[in-house]
């Protein structure tokens, strides 16, 4: 099993496209381990993105992702980080394949909705800075879990 960070962006919870975006990751089988919802320092931000802190975009990035409420969530399951990648789509939402979330609800590249954990490590890193406390993610056995995976 794996753990991985997802954000419903500014633009998502503007939209009211939370439940939508939520429910796609539900319906896969991954499991919700951790949800909350708040307005991100930008020191949160800026270490999130730290990866692209030489690109042109980042300043833009960074202020966009603390323009207005975010939902973090922690979602598991097998594979639960390149399962959820390609729920999401391409960057561009332009040229992200319909069917997945950027594509079938985005048009833009920068607003494009949602956030997705690109490695174990970032997972990692990830998790631990929007979910820092000991008790903010829960393990639990959904009922459907036998009948969601299969065995081996
Ligand atoms: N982004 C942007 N312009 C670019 C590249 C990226 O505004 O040219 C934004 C976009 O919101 C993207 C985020 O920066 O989701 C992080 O970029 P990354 O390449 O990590 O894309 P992702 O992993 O989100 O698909
Ligand atoms: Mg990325």
């Amino acid at each position: 099993m794996e753990r991985t960070l997802v954000l419903c962006k500014p633009d998502a919870v503007q939209r009211g496209l939370v439940g939508q975006i939520l429910t796609r990751f539900e319906q896969k089988g991954l499991k919700l381990v951790g949800m909350k919802l708040r307005q991100f320092p930008k020191e949160l931000l800026e270490q999130h993105y730290s990866d692209h802190k030489e690109r042109p975009f980042f300043p833009s990035l960074v202020g966009f992702m603390g323009s207005g409420p975010v939902v973090a969530m922690a979602l598991e399951g097998i594979d639960a980080i390149a399962v959820v990648r390609g729920l999401m789509g391409k960057t561009n939402a332009r040229e992200a394949a319909p069917g997945t979330i950027r594509g079938d609800l985005g048009m833009s590249f920068s607003n494009n909705l949602v956030h997705g954990s690109d490695s174990a490590e970032s997972a990692a890193k990830e998790l631990a800075l929007f979910f820092p406390g000991a008790d903010e993610l829960v393990d639990w056995t959904p009922c459907t879990l036998e009948w969601s995976y299969s065995v081996g």
